[in-house]
């Protein structure tokens, strides 16, 4: 069982905080008229699964890196309630592949105080274990199974956020859901 310390953690957003793919099916559906369930999301890569033409695509990934707030992508089930409790605690970090950070920064500060967070938009997958580590981040929450593979070579814990996306085989912690993190941490320590 892992004890980790707040201060030793640091999370992804889209995927783990932010239902992002809640959004995009929902806008997929009622802009579009294309139906996909939530489960049938089985690749990362969402053009492989989902038969859409490119306007399409390119329109909804706009809207997701620059108007998240307008998209009405909803917070992941539990996350509010146990980052509000971390933030307390320690100042918390959010490290994303995002190329761009401002929609995600309005995004998250709808639900934590500014003050409270950090985010950090690498741009790349890659990049994600060298910041970490300069961070000293040792457990990182993730959704992206290519990139926890990654992290592990970088010496930092993956902890994958099961999504219907990552279900391939793979050998790091998982955790279901927020209640499960919730369980992760030790709470007395900083
Ligand atoms: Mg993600």
């Amino acid at each position: 069982m892992h004890r980790i310390k707040p201060k030793e953690i640091a999370f992804d957003i889209d995927g783990v905080f932010a239902d992002t793919i809640g959004a995009f099916i929902k806008e997929l559906r009622n802009k579009y008229g294309i139906k996909v369930s939530y489960e049938d999301i089985k690749e990362y890569e969402l053009a492989k699964i989902v038969n859409m033409n490119e306007e399409i695509l390119i329109d909804l990934a706009k809207k997701i890196l620059y108007e998240p707030v307008d998209m009405g992508i909803k917070p992941v089930k539990g996350s509010i309630q146990v980052l509000k409790k971390l933030s307390e605690i320690n100042r918390i970090l959010f490290v994303t592949a995002r190329p761009d950070k401002s929609g995600i920064q309005k995004w998250v500060e709808k639900y934590l105080k500014r003050d409270n967070f950090d985010i950090v938009a690498t741009g790349t997958h890659e990049e994600k274990a060298p910041l970490l580590k300069e961070y000293g981040i040792k457990y990182f929450v993730e959704d992206r199974l290519e990139t926890c593979f990654i992290l592990e070579k970088a010496s930092i814990t993956p902890i994958i956020f099961e999504q219907p996306w990552n279900q391939k085989p793979h050998p790091f912690i998982k955790v279901k859901g927020w209640h499960e993190l919730e369980k992760m941490i030790d709470w007395n320590s900083s």
